[in-house]
């Protein structure tokens, strides 16, 4: 256990800053918490996560950690024996300034698994979260629209009213706690092993007949559509929690949690950087160069813009919190930047020609330019 390389578990260099190692801990953490993830190993994955972030996030175990070396560090590595790193098994990242909360960022959708104990601490609990995503158009970021959401989850069984059928007995191999234990002798002394019952598979009960409709089940798996508010200012690639609508457990008899991802769909035309949003909008050269004032269509309201008299090709012009909301912050907006494209004209009318010409004249900047103008033109 010990002898792992936590810098490569958590995909930083050997010189990485406390704050580099928290960012990729919550990267690492948003992509392989058991809550959501769908990569195989996930859950593996994620204690090894920890343990990489309570080695490297503690002054004393990272330095002993650096100087004894990884894989190919001294045997003695690990203190007194067994134990070592990581045995405690109680890595708490709030204990580094971790916020746990904004791994997820669930904004008004309750906190971070905050039930993840109970709800893993036995085999024989169903796993009643199911995740989705759903496709959100800037407008619905901007306003916080509602959406529906289309997923699969499990729901009571109207059959077997959730029972699984009749003649519904406690599991006598488990006691009903879907697990058996065997105590293992090892050259440290026993250890007691837990693994699923067999004769139940963890449900913990036995069945004499099995309702035909869930199989014995208890639930079954439907097609359903939730309604879910978006966040004002949701980024791309969020996952928030939707309390109690994800699977039906008929053991405790209540459902789980959602969790959705939100990916943007339609971004208008816009680049997007946080809450700041980026655009082009083209003017006239005559509107350059004396000035004007152009009016836009934004989020279902037309926005004014001023452009200053010699306003260069290619300037970029901010409008102050005209920008998406930020995600949490009621009433604070991101900004808006105006990329100005100046359009040449590219046909022009003899009488057009006759006045820029007349313009010309005006220029002093360059003797021969008049010349060759007048060239060009004959
Ligand atoms: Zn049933
Ligand atoms: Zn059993």
């Amino acid at each position: 256990m010990a002898n792992k390389d936590y810098y490569k578990v958590l995909e930083v260099d050997k010189g990485a800053s406390k704050e580099d190692i928290k960012k990729a801990y919550k990267k690492m953490a948003r992509k392989y918490h058991p809550d959501v993830s769908k990569e195989e190993g996930a859950e593996a994955k994620f204690k090894e996560i920890n343990e990489a972030a309570e080695v490297l996030l503690d002054d004393e175990k990272r330095q002993r950690y650096d100087t004894y070396g990884s894989a190919d560090g001294p045997s003695g590595f690990g203190g007194g024996g067994f134990g070592g790193f990581g045995s405690s098994g109680g890595f708490d990242p709030r204990d580094f300034g971790i916020n746990i909360d904004d791994i997820f960022e669930g904004f008004g959708f309750g906190g971070f698994g905050s039930n993840r104990g109970s709800s893993r601490s036995s085999s024989r609990q169903r796993d009643t979260r199911e995740s989705t995503q759903v496709y959100v158009t800037l407008d619905d970021v901007y306003f916080g629209n509602k959406v529906d959401v289309t997923y699969q989850r499990d729901v009571e069984c109207d059959s077997c009213k959730g029972t699984g059928g009749e003649g519904v007995e406690t599991c006598s191999t488990c006691s009903g706690s879907g697990v058996v234990i065997e105590m293992q002798r090892t050259m440290l002394g026993a250890m007691r092993t837990q693994r699923v019952c067999p004769t139940c598979n963890g449900s913990g009960k036995t069945i004499k007949h099995k309702c035909s409709k869930c199989s014995g089940r208890g639930t079954v798996r439907e097609k359903t559509t939730q309604t879910i508010t978006i966040p004002k200012g949701v980024e791309h690639g969020v996952t928030l929690r939707v309390s109690g609508k994800g699977s039906y457990n008929p053991d405790t008899k209540s459902y789980g949690d959602l969790y959705v991802s939100m990916l943007y769909r339609d971004t208008k035309g816009f680049e997007i950087d946080g809450a700041d949003l980026y655009k082009q909008e083209e003017i006239n050269f005559v509107q350059a160069i004396l000035g004007d004032e152009i009016e836009f269509e934004h989020f279902k309201k037309t926005l004014s813009m001023k452009i200053p008299a010699g306003t260069q090709a290619g300037t970029t012009l901010r409008l102050k919190g005209k920008g998406l909301p930020v995600m949490g912050r009621d009433g604070v907006f991101g900004d808006l930047y105006v990329k100005v494209k100046v359009i040449i004209p590219t046909k022009l009318s003899t009488k057009q020609k006759e006045i820029l010409l007349e313009y010309a004249q005006t220029m002093k900047e360059d003797k021969g330019f008049m010349s060759r103008m007048k060239k060009f033109f004959s």
